[in-house]
């Protein structure tokens, strides 16, 4: 048997349109919102109009709106009268204006459109105030409709009988045709002869064009003077989707139609393909009832027929009694919603029901079937297990000879695989199917989008580049299944990490782009990379292994770096490449510059503010051992914060902010004291004598009250002072040399010890260090991280060590990372030695647990 064509329809995969009912007008309304005053006078009104590339202006008086004036009302204005353009909106003006609330659904809005004429509406949030407006062309851009307009040819919007205005018409005459034919541009035909093309020949003139004229107060004269040339058109058996692409590219609103022979044959707008695809919609689903109807009416000819085609049908049939008691059911309903015949028979059809619709749609769907004897839709129903699905339902009365109510017939078919398919369909396009984020297309999209945004507000945006680190390496050594776990879970991290309006897309492999919206600066950029790091950091675990994956982000701002979405990409990939090269697992901005700033107000500052009363600051503790003997003999405070957001922030990011904002004076202190304090403690366990080294940073260190301030707090914390070693760089000591040595003096005063810190990546010469009363040297670990393959290290740390030596100093090596290092510092003479080698930073009890028995 021939299945109707009904079922063809719905079972293909070509339903003429989705509504996208989950977009609603609040997404996609524009906020450039035009208003004046109702004195305005029109010329002005157009000029602003024009200038500001909208096609209305709202009337705005005490706040209310009184009225709206549209490039449509521009037609009827009088070119042939120069006081037309004097009059006050308010004379000429539409009214009331309509207006629909934000959360509209598009597909609602869609209906509106056509059902009411009008093209623009008033949006406004459930406070009532205004938002914007929407127009149909925002509605067309953004329906979830590609695959819709990739079916469709120009053809089937081609309604022929094209009207040119000769190239002498006036201006009046072209305003009056539009107006008239309800059109919202004219074709004007400047002859064969005149050019070569067919588009050529052609000219255009809009209603906003007649808008700018209003504004410039254009006198009356012909139409050949105005009209754009060449007009843009495309051929009739172009797709849709590629008159949208079009339309948007050229910021047109019109297209000429080229027909088979050649000719110009219809003019074609945005207005054109939103009606076209509501009509398709229509059209379909018309077409579908009459096939079944058909089968029905025939089906009743023959009862016998009538039970095949029911029994046989793929589509659930259902009737019921006026009561809305269940008769009878096909085979096909008990496949579809579970239930065997015996179990629904006599029952009411609310047993099927999801509650998902409200008594409300109910109401409406009893009255139109009292009224017009049918009715169709799409409902959510429940299976036997529990399933909600949705079904395209369509509902006939049935009366018998005498026009009496019988019964009801309830004919469905499952849709969701339908819905799925498009769900499908659309996701493919613009999602990457193992993330499920957004991929690059949808991407593009949406910069251009937020570009345009950010240029009407005149507010920032930030495009982040984010490359995992090395991650080809785990693919390959772990395998492309762990490999996709890991991007799963990255993405998801990512998508957390962000706010609701920001864009996070998978560009493909490990490459992830993100567009931060409505930044107030390039800082506020900074700081969400610096969450994405950080929250990209935390281990992942997959099949019990421990993952750990940095990554680099680089960053572009619009405007500040570029303009256009292809360079801002470009540059943030630029960036990225640059967080590579400094050592990976961090970011980088595009402008240089800007990382320098971002870093010093990454609205850190504020938090560093909090840090110390709140209690975010921590002292880690690191060993220094004897270089030969490897016995415990000082450790070195090492400072860090604890972040509520960011996590553990390392001293090296926030020690130059604070010393900028002063407040390393406070920190400072809180660490010498809290580390004598922990001395203290150790003290008093009777263990073996520990030296304490703590960092001091150039501004503490010139601090009037600095050395007074160290006094105090050996006396309250009753620190032996020789216990107690200061470790300052070398550059501390180069600036005002006469003013440092005296400082130095003082604090030799107290009794402590002095050390260089970082030493050889200061400008200093060693002959210096014969003026500073210091006792000891700290070679950088850059000297030292290359001493056992690099013979050029080698000899600089040997020539360190014998030349401290000389001066009396004790030599320190820090990061001593392997034996083979230590090895090598034992060779040379080294007094002590700190590094991972011996232990990393530990807490305060880590440390004492791991060196406080002596040894
Ligand atoms: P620094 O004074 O040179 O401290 C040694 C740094 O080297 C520490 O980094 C330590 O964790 C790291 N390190 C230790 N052993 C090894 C190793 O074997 N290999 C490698 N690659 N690194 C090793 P950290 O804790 O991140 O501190 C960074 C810098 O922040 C310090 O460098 C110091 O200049 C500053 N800082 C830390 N705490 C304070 C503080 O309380 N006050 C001041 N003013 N500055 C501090
Ligand atoms: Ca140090
Ligand atoms: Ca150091």
């Amino acid at each position: 048997m021939n299945r109707p064509e009904f079922l063809n329809v719905l079972d293909g995969d070509a339903l003429p349109f989705a509504p996208a009912d989950d977009v609603c007008v609040g997404e996609i309304v524009s906020p450039a919102l035009l208003e004046c005053a109702p004195g305005l006078a029109l010329h002005e009104a157009a000029r602003r109009m024009s200038e500001r590339g909208v096609s209305s202006i709202l009337v705005v008086e005490d706040d209310a709106v009184v009225g709206i004036w549209t490039e449509r009302d521009a037609l009827a204005v009088n070119f042939a009268d120069p006081a037309a353009f004097m009059l006050p909106v308010r004379a000429v003006m539409s009214t009331p204006v309509r207006t629909v609330p934000m959360s509209t659904r598009l597909h609602e809005l869609t209906l509106r459109f056509r059902e009411e004429h009008l093209r623009h509406y008033l949006v406004v949030d459930a406070e009532g105030r205004r938002v914007g407006i929407v127009s149909q062309s925002d509605v067309v851009l953004n329906q979830g409709i590609e695959h819709y307009l990739k079916l469709r040819k120009v053809d089937s919007l081609v309604k022929g009988g094209l009207h040119a205005l000769a190239p002498q018409a006036g201006l009046g005459e072209a305003a009056r045709r539009m107006r008239e034919g309800g059109l919202d541009a004219v074709v004007v035909d400047f002859g064969r002869a005149e050019a070569a093309s067919a588009a050529g020949r052609y000219g255009i003139l809009t209603e906003r064009d007649i808008t700018r004229l209003v504004a410039s107060r254009a006198a009356e004269r012909a139409v050949s003077e105005l009209a754009k040339r060449p007009l843009i058109a495309c051929k009739e058996d172009d797709s849709l989707y590629r008159v949208r692409a079009l339309l948007a590219e050229r910021h047109i609103r019109h297209v000429g139609v080229i027909g088979g022979d050649g000719e110009l044959c219809d003019l074609i707008s945005f207005k054109d393909i939103l009606s076209g695809m509501e009509l398709a919609y229509v059209h379909e689903l018309q077409h579908a009832l009459r096939e079944r109807d058909l089968a029905l009416s025939s089906s009743q000819r023959s009862l016998y027929l009538a039970e095949k085609v029911i029994e046989s049908s793929l589509e659930g049939v259902m009737v019921t009694d006026t009561e809305a008691r269940i008769v009878s059911v096909n085979p096909a309903f008990s496949h579809l919603t579970g239930y065997r015949a015996d179990e629904v028979i006599g029952r009411n059809p609310s047993l099927l029901s999801s509650g998902r619709q409200s008594p409300e749609f109910y109401a409406r769907m009893w009255a139109e079937l009292s009224e017009t004897g049918q009715w169709q839709g799409e409902v959510w129903n429940r299976r036997k297990s529990g399933e909600v699905y949705p079904q395209l339902l369509h509902i006939t009365a049935i009366r018998d000879r005498d026009g009496q109510l019988t019964h009801y017939a309830a004919l469905f078919t499952d849709i969701s695989r339908l819905k799925e398919n498009e769900a499908r369909i659309r996701d493919l396009a613009y999602y990457d199917p193992l993330t499920g984020l957004p991929n690059r297309r949808l991407l593009e999209d949406r910069l251009q989008v937020e570009l345009a945004h950010a240029a009407r507000m005149r507010s920032r945006l930030a495009v982040m580049f984010v490359d995992l680190d090395r991650f080809k390496r785990i693919n390959d050594s772990l395998g492309h299944e762990v490999g996709d776990r890991l991007l799963v879970e990255i993405a998801s991290r990512l998508r957390a990490s962000l706010r609701e309006d920001d864009t996070v897309a998978r560009m493909g492999g490990d490459e992830f782009l993100v567009i931060l919206s409505n930044l107030q600066g390039p800082d506020e950029a900074a700081v969400t990379a610096r969450r994405l790091v950080s929250a990209l950091r935390r281990p992942v675990v997959i099949e019990g292994r421990e993952l750990v994956v940095t990554t680099s982000v680089g960053i572009s701002i619009y405007p500040d770096d570029s303009l256009d979405a292809q360079t801002l990409i470009k540059n943030a990939d630029i960036a990225m490449y640059r967080a590579k090269d400094e050592g990976r697992n961090s970011f980088q901005l595009y402008e240089p510059a800007m990382n320098a700033r971002s870093l010093e107000h990454l609205a850190l500052e504020t938090a560093l503010h909090r840090a110390l009363p709140r209690s975010e600051l921590q002292l880690y503790f690191q060993p220094l051992v004897e270089a030969g003997a490897g016995s415990l003999v000082a450790a070195e405070a090492l400072l860090r914060w604890q972040h509520p957001d960011l996590g553990l922030v390392s001293p090296a990011d926030f020690i130059p902010l604070a010393e900028e904002t002063g407040l390393i004076v406070p920190i400072g202190e809180w660490v010498l004291r809290s580390a004598c304090e922990y001395h203290c403690s150790w003290r008093e366990t009777g263990r073996p004598p520990l030296r304490m080294m703590v960092n001091i940073s150039a501004r503490q260190f010139r601090d009037e009250g600095f050395v007074a301030m160290v006094g105090s707090v050996l006396a309250d914390t009753g620190m032996p002072p020789e216990s107690l070693t200061l470790e300052l760089t070398e550059s501390m000591l180069m600036e005002g040399t006469d003013r440092a040595i005296a400082r130095l003096e003082q604090l030799r005063a107290l009794g402590v010890g002095l050390a260089i810190d970082d030493f050889g990546t200061g400008y200093s010469s060693l002959a210096y260090l014969k003026r500073f009363p210091i006792d000891e040297l700290k070679i950088d670990r850059l000297f030292v991280r290359g001493i056992d393959r690099n013979p050029r290290d080698a000899a600089l740390v040997a020539a360190i060590v014998s030349l401290g030596h000389s001066l009396g100093l004790r030599v320190v090596a820090e990061g001593v990372e392997t034996r083979a290092h230590l090895e090598v510092l034992r060779g040379q003479g080294c007094d002590l030695a700190q590094g991972f080698h011996f232990s990393r930073p530990l807490p305060w009890t880590a440390f004492v647990a791991a060196f406080g028995a002596g040894d």
